[in-house]
């Protein structure tokens, strides 16, 4: 596919949010651009002028749709990139770029704390189906990943901040390590979103988005994206994972994401500015054990950080309680505005348990093994969510 149209490069991200990807209908002059819901298109009378190879041709809505091609003209303009796949989730976009880069026998590098189908593809999957040799690193820790790259490793995947504990790494230096060894950067950008966020500008060669979090923003729509300015390995992707795998986004949904999207950047302000003063409290708050949020000083990579993220520092604040997995439940259960349920980045605030069971859990830094919570923060008035909060912990004691 040719390099994504931007005709609003140089705004800010908040009038590309508005602009890029949609235009006035051609047929009827309305100032929304349809939802197509066709699976198919009709073909020309002369077969011969079709080109089948195109990943621009609209014939069947798994090569692609043209919702999915507007939300990608703008999710490549969020990040200023040249190019942009969006696909029906981002465990998909995960998938779609592994599977497209990796082969037996390659080496990938991933790190100790990861998202959970992360952790399961590399952990399990790739290593033991397909001969991929993969690596568990501490990806904060330069000097391991240094040890354990070797020439011709082929890629070095990264997610920063990490989920779910909030771990920062330094993407510019990574990139670097990696690229004299002649391996391939990802990262999964989900935490930071390109409001904070964009390792394409610190040298990543691929980033990948979860846009059923921050960018849709409204817990009502599931997407992925990869984003590049590789066109070539672009085009492979949606060949080899896209049109032969069928990870496709219904046009539904990216029309959806399409319409969250436009708020993205006035939400991600607002999202920065409660988390940071929601963190400054808990770090106050008695019974809570640690705060890890990557605006707060004490947060061991807070300078990185600030080197690196833009605007702030996501949604998304870990912390503990000092109590065991049942009180906690109980704690996640008293909220009255915070909801009690998985996935991040929504309009409502959202509160998650990890508990000291999963499987993971020692793989996280010593601190996070009790009662570790993660907390997503939304768009509720902050003093109502921090008056939640407290009256949720002192209801069990905390
Ligand atoms: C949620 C999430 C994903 C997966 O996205 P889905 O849209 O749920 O498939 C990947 N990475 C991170 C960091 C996430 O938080």
């Amino acid at each position: 596919m040719a390099k994504k149209e931007n005709k609003y490069k140089g705004y800010d991200i908040t009038t590309q949010a508005i602009h890029t990807g949609t235009d006035y209908d051609e047929g009827t002059g309305a100032v929304r651009r349809p939802l197509h819901m066709a699976n198919s298109y009709k073909l020309p009378d002369d077969l011969s002028q079709v080109n089948y190879s195109s990943t621009d041709l609209l014939m069947y809505s798994r090569n692609g749709n043209p919702n999915q091609h507007w939300l990608e003209e703008k999710v490549a303009a969020l990040h200023d990139a040249d190019d942009a796949i969006v696909l029906g989730s981002g465990v998909a976009a995960l998938h779609a770029l592994f599977w497209t880069l990796l082969k037996s026998g390659d080496r990938v590098i991933y790190p100790n704390v990861s998202y959970m189908a992360v952790y399961r593809m590399f952990h399990e999957l790739f290593n033991r189906k397909f001969g991929v040799e993969t690596i568990m690193v501490d990806m904060t820790d330069l000097d391991a990943v240094k040890q354990v790259i070797t020439p011709g490793t082929r890629l070095v995947h990264i997610e920063t901040p990490d989920n779910p504990t909030n771990g920062v790494t330094d993407i510019e230096a990574i990139a670097k390590i990696a690229h004299e060894n002649g391996a391939l950067v990802s990262v999964d950008n989900t935490f930071a979103s390109p409001f904070n966020q964009k390792p394409l500008e610190l040298g990543a060669d691929f980033v990948v988005e979860s846009l059923t979090k921050f960018i849709n923003g409204h817990g009502d729509a599931q997407g992925g994206a990869i984003i590049s300015n590789d066109l070539e390995a672009m085009d492979r992707i949606r060949y080899e994972a896209q049109v032969n795998v069928g990870s496709v986004i219904s046009p539904f949904n990216a029309w959806q994401i399409f319409r969250g999207s436009v708020t993205f950047p006035l939400r991600m302000q607002r999202i920065n500015e409660s988390s940071q003063k929601i963190a400054e409290w808990l770090e106050q708050r008695e019974n809570v054990t640690f705060v890890s949020y990557p605006g707060l000083p004490s947060n061991p990579g807070h300078e990185l950080a600030k080197r690196q993220m833009k605007n702030g520092y996501g949604g998304v604040i870990s912390f503990g309680v000092n109590t065991d997995d049942k009180t906690v439940e109980r704690f996640c259960a008293a909220l009255k505005v915070v909801t009690f349920a998985v996935s991040l980045g929504h309009d409502e605030s959202l509160i998650f348990p990890q508990p000291s069971y999963d499987e993971r859990i020692n793989l996280y830094p010593e601190k996070f093994r009790k009662g570790f919570i993660r907390f997503s923060v939304g768009l509720e008035d902050p003093d109502d969510i921090i008056a939640d909060l407290d009256q949720a912990l002192k209801s069990v004691g905390l």
